[in-house]
């Protein structure tokens, strides 16, 4: 398939931004779409910035124009997309009202990806009126640095969705790696549970963040460790997977810890705002 395809993001956050930056890299042009004018503002100065660190880093492939990016907050602005990307915020109903009203913009046939971290791909698919359109493209962040991608396959996605989601993958430089359908699908089932895990540990005052995270790094050689890896994720967007874990299983381990609560509320978010279990120079 042409690397000229058209590709709607919807939601200019964390990771709405960081998708945005590695279209744009592949030089794909990129509708970004937000209901928050100011996050779309904010969006379009971190492309820039990320495209430029993504580079120096040779992470995006460099001597090839940037994929334009538009930005619209209007939900029928994505009308010429051949690939819709939704990337709003955890919350299932507003992401399938979002998945719904995208489903009913673009052309049939259009492949609508989600990039949710727990939902489970059926439970969206029930909002739209095309559910074989629709598959799991559940990047890391930062999607332009990470290149393999969790591809979800529901049980009613088509076999064409799929593979338009593995050739959008092929164009990008990512390599996809196909699972079935269920809450937090394998990444985030595993990982929530053990971030939720990390922060009773520190709630219980058995270890102090740094120190969780130093044995993690330290002994199973992870790159970062839990409560790292929440702070770059966003600890709202965490406690919201934890929360979509926790009622679609009943299991009482995804539960958020009320000390992610009490970091939520007090506005602690990680990386995005300067501080959440460690302190962050630069917000995101
Ligand atoms: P975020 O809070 O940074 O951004 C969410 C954006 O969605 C905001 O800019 C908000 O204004 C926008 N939004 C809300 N309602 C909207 C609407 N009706 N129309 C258009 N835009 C709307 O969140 P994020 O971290 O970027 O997460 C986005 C999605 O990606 C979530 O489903 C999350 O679970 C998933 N995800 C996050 C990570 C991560 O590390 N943060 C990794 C993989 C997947």
């Amino acid at each position: 398939m042409t690397d000229r395809r058209t590709v709607a993001v919807i939601g200019a956050g964390v990771m709405g931004t960081g998708i945005a930056t590695l279209l744009s890299g592949y030089g794909l042009p990129v509708i970004l779409v937000d209901a928050d004018p100011q996050a779309l503002a904010r969006a379009t100065a971190q492309v820039r910035g990320q495209l430029r660190l993504a580079r120096m880093m040779k992470a995006l492939p460099s001597g090839r124009p940037s994929g334009k990016v538009t930005t619209s907050t209007s939900p029928a602005s994505i009308a010429p997309a051949d690939v819709v990307i939704e990337s709003v915020t955890e919350c299932p109903d507003l992401k399938s009202e979002v998945l719904r009203e995208a489903s009913t913009v673009v052309v049939p046939g259009t492949l609508i990806a989600s990039n949710t971290s727990a939902i489970p791909i059926d439970e969206l698919a029930e909002a739209t009126s095309r559910p074989q359109d629709l598959v799991g493209l559940h990047f890391m962040n930062p999607p332009y640095l990470i290149d393999v991608v969790e591809v979800v396959r529901g049980p009613r996605s088509g076999e064409a969705a799929v593979t338009a989601a593995k050739s959008l993958l092929t164009a990008t430089g990512r390599r996809g790696v196909i699972v079935g359908d269920g809450p937090g699908f394998v990444v985030n089932r595993v990982l929530q549970r053990v971030i939720n895990e990390a922060v009773r540990i520190v709630e219980e005052g058995i270890a102090t963040p740094q120190d969780v995270d130093a044995l993690f790094t330290g002994c199973l050689g992870h790159p970062i460790g839990p409560l790292a890896t929440a702070d770059l994720i966003g600890l709202d967007n965490v406690a919201d997977s934890l929360t979509v874990l926790h009622h679609r299983t009943g299991d009482a381990g995804y539960e958020p810890a009320p000390l992610l609560l009490a970091k939520v509320r007090a506005g602690e978010l990680g990386r995005k705002s300067g501080q959440g279990f460690f302190q962050h120079l630069e917000p995101l």
